[in-house]
């Protein structure tokens, strides 16, 4: 019978990459993966040799289609990507929903993920989160997004490429004033860096030091007090409670 297998790679460091993952990578009969040249340097340094397909963001619909058969042919396909896990911020989610529909089994072989380590990493409250991923680059977008995370009280985790970084941050400090940030940057690599500040910081700083690399931001939630105060000036006054009420006839 058929199964797919969603594996995690390393987020830098090879090393991070499971005993399991290696042992089942090595024994599927197809891999699809992100990036063919990324994903095959790595199987060429671990020594696996198993017939490689590219499955990525603009093929995924006819690729889908393709080895959903071939998966009820009989198949055990491994799905990667060009690091961590599949299915956060890359492909992999349609693959899951086209098999569960379709009832063939799914394994996930857990491993890096680089919001998990960032946040972690951070020293921001790690109870509750919630993970926004990239922000969409269409500006009225982005500020509704964000704009909806302004009373979250959770800590906000997101992706961003290094050469929209300054944007985002001005962006957030547009939306939530300053904020204690971290900015986890070129994680379980040679030049990983926490840099743990706020976003006026952060601005400043990038400002004249551009960012390379590739980054986490992890951003403290809205103070609940400060909520607090916000739903209760949100909240119409007694007097404009007592108007309406007066208006509807008291129903
Ligand atoms: N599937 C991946 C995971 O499990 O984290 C995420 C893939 S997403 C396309 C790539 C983004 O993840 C990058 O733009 C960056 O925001 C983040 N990322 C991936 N590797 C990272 C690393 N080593 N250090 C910091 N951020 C990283």
């Amino acid at each position: 019978n058929g199964k797919l297998y969603l594996c995690a790679t390393p987020i830098g460091n090879l090393e991070d990459i499971t005993l399991r993952t290696l042992r089942q990578l090595q024994s599927v009969d197809l891999i699809a993966a992100e990036d063919t040249r990324v994903s095959k340097k790595l199987l060429l340094h671990f020594g696996i040799q198993v017939p490689v397909t590219s499955y990525y963001e603009h093929n995924k619909r006819e690729k889908g289609n393709y080895l959903l058969e071939k998966l009820k042919n009989g198949m055990q396909i491994a799905v990667i990507t060009d690091a961590g896990m599949p299915g956060i911020s890359d492909p992999g989610e349609d693959l899951v929903r086209l098999c569960a529909r379709e009832q063939i089994p799914v394994e996930v072989l857990p491993g890096p993920c680089a919001f998990a380590t960032a946040l972690v990493g951070s020293g921001l409250p790690t109870g509750r989160f919630a993970f926004e991923g990239f922000l969409t680059v269409n500006k009225k977008n982005r500020m509704e997004h964000l704009n909806s995370l302004k009373t979250d009280t959770r800590t906000l985790i997101f992706y961003e490429a290094p050469h929209k970084l300054l944007t985002t941050l001005r962006d957030m400090y547009m939306v939530f004033g300053n904020r204690r940030l971290t900015l986890a940057r070129e994680l379980t690599k040679r030049f990983e860096e926490y840099r743990r500040t706020d976003l006026s910081d952060a601005i400043t700083y990038y400002e004249t030091n551009p960012p390379k690399g590739e980054f986490v931001l992890v951003l403290a939630g809205a103070d609940p007090k400060e909520v607090h105060q916000l739903s209760i000036a949100d909240l119409p006054s007694a007097e404009e409670l007592i108007r309406k009420y007066a208006a509807e006839g008291m129903r």
